[in-house]
């Protein structure tokens, strides 16, 4: 246990000290209806059908903006928030705000096709035992029909203990909500088990597609994985497009959705409904 160690878990402790109050703060927000200036917020991502460049949902993407220390990435505070079971409450909000501000703008729209909202469940979440009534009670708060909501779990949440994951899979998918697998293709899949999950939708992981327009063994893992979703009756939706060669490869190979930077950026929830608004996207 030397100095830096000690640095590392006194930063450590910090930040957990720091996420307890975030967290504390937007549940009393969330109490009095008070919005300034929150620590947390959601901001929302298109997903694109490529045949028509309608808009057919959003990914909420968790944002957090610490008072000394600015902005912090997810993917340096959610680590932190599963180890310490602080995701739960976390996720819990983000549920709530999601469904929400999915059936604000479905009241704003009415189209025959509604916008569905993916949400990213951790393993933490995942195991709850009261995950299913939680999930259920958000989604008769917010008014929002099941079907419109998708879920977003790694491969290796329910490859870990397979048999428990695919009854806990199927416990979600009796509220009649969406599932799919994310960031797909960097875990240990088992295709064994794959068919046997209730799935609806794979989620290519951004670092096949980023390389699909330089390198040719990518582009057959791509068309690979389009191919396995197609015959287990599965959406696929890529992601992490940034460039327009990227995407002619992807319409060429008949990948249906797709999501990146070169559509959209994750968009604050104004800016996101001026796209609801506008229905499709703008490509370049
Ligand atoms: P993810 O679920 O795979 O989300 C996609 C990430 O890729 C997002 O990063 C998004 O901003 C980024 N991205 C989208 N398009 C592009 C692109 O074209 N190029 C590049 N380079 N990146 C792109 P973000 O928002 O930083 O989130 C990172 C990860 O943190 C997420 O990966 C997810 O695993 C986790 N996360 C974010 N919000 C939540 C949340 O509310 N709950 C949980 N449990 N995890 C979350
Ligand atoms: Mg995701
Ligand atoms: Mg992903
Ligand atoms: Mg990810």
């Amino acid at each position: 246990f030397d100095a830096s160690m000690h640095r590392g878990t006194l930063a450590h402790m910090q930040l957990e000290h720091d996420l307890r109050r975030a967290i504390a703060k937007t549940q009393d927000q969330a109490i009095s209806g008070e919005t300034e200036a929150p620590e947390f917020w959601l901001q929302y991502q298109p997903i694109v059908s490529l045949k028509t460049n309608r808009i057919m949902g959003f990914e909420a993407l968790i944002r957090w903006n610490h008072p000394e220390r600015g902005l912090i990435s997810p993917a340096d505070f959610i680590p932190l928030a599963e180890e310490t079971g602080l995701i739960v409450p976390i996720g819990q909000w983000v549920l709530r705000q999601a469904c929400y501000q999915l059936s604000v703008w479905h009241q704003l729209i009415s189209s025959p096709c509604p916008l569905i909202v993916s949400v990213n469940l951790s393993s933490r979440q995942f195991v709850q035992p009261d995950l299913v009534n939680q999930i259920s009670q958000i989604l008769q708060e917010t008014n929002l029909n099941p079907r419109y909501l998708k879920l977003e779990i790694t491969e290796s949440v329910v490859m870990e203990n397979a048999e428990v994951a695919t009854t806990m899979l199927q416990q979600l998918k009796s509220l009649g909500i969406q599932l799919a697998i994310d960031d797909f293709g960097t875990g240990y899949s088992s295709l064994s088990y794959l068919h046997r999950f209730p799935i609806d939708t794979l989620k290519i992981d951004r670092s096949f597609i980023n390389r699909i327009d330089i390198d040719g063994e990518n582009l057959e893992i791509v068309r690979t994985i389009v191919t396995l979703a197609w015959n287990l009756g599965m959406d696929i939706i890529a992601e992490g497009v940034e460039t327009a060669k990227q995407l002619a490869q992807l319409k060429a190979l008949k990948c249906e959705y797709a999501q990146g930077y070169f559509f959209a950026r994750p968009l604050n929830c104004e800016a996101a409904t001026a796209l609801v608004l506008q229905g499709t996207i703008a490509v370049k």
